[in-house]
């Protein structure tokens, strides 16, 4: 994409440590003019940990040169602990980014698209590049974003409704309950089930450092094993999708709302009698 664009990529700084200094400097040798942007990409799913430095977006946006922030997983609610350390679309906006550009699915919790926001000129810019049609929304995909964008409008009914958010933000004693209630529908069905303790990771790598602490479900795979007893919910219907760890099969209650627990566990109870 950088090379179609007949731009010469110059990197800035090292691997871990790079300073607003280093980006002055890059901008001010003459042998990168005329400096057309700095670009900035989000390590979506890996993290260099330990002595590490970068330069925030607020320090990037001061250099004088457009910036374009390409911020992964599209965070428009700031404020949320599990969400502290991803870009927040607002924060890049407010810092002055002429583009930046983020997941409509990932964090942002709608379709899979791409979305542009930014400054007026810069976004009319990509708009009428020929490659903008070539990747343009479905109006379905539209009409999906356009209803999850309007959830946002109130950031409190956002956080409820949209799934990735609301299951982010599950409380304790809600998980518990979905546990436990799973596990009872789950008693007498002839399959060793107990509640334990786990950690879950958030989907697509958005977020590889967050754990998140919670009870699940575990089942014992029984004669068959846990790995045919996975494939079978998996290819049931409805099909269940859980984790193997330990060798037990995990149904995880965060991922599930209050009427999906009594199908999910007619479907292991099926899945299970073979
Ligand atoms: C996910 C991601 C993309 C691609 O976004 P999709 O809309 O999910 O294809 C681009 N850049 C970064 C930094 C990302 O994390």
């Amino acid at each position: 994409m950088i090379a179609l664009s007949g731009a010469r990529l110059v990197e800035v700084g090292t691997a871990n440590r790079t300073r607003a200094a280093d980006y002055a400097r890059a901008i001010a040798d003459p042998e990168h003019a005329p400096v057309g942007t700095i670009l900035r990409v989000h390590p979506s799913n890996f993290r260099a940990l330990g002595f590490v430095e970068e330069a925030s977006i607020e320090e990037l946006c001061q250099l004088g040169v457009p910036v374009i922030d390409d911020a992964g997983s599209g965070v428009l609610i700031e404020g949320l602990p599990q969400l502290a350390d991803e870009p927040a679309v607002p924060r890049s906006v407010r810092a002055g980014a002429a583009l930046v550009c983020f997941s409509g699915d990932k964090l942002l919790g709608g379709p899979q698209a791409g979305l542009i926001v930014g400054r007026h000129e810069a976004v009319g810019a990509a708009r009428r590049h020929p490659l903008a049609r070539a990747v343009r929304i479905d109006k379905l995909s539209l009409a999906a974003l356009e209803a999850t964008l309007r959830l946002y409008r109130e950031p409190a009914r956002a956080r409820r409704e949209l799934p990735v958010l609301a299951m982010l933000e599950v409380p304790a004693e809600e998980l518990v309950r979905r546990a436990r209630r799973l596990a009872e529908e789950l008693g007498g069905g002839g399959i060793a089930v107990q509640v334990v303790e786990a950690s879950a990771r958030v989907g697509g790598g958005a977020l590889p450092l967050v754990e998140l602490r919670g009870p699940v479900v575990a089942l014992d795979g029984g004669a068959r094993g846990v790995d045919a007893l996975a494939d079978a919910l998996r290819a049931g219907d409805p099909p269940v999708v859980g984790r193997i760890a330990d060798d037990r099969l995990l149904l995880d209650p965060r991922t599930m709302g209050e009427e999906e627990l009594e199908p999910a566990a007619r479907a292991v109870l099926s899945a299970a009698r073979g």
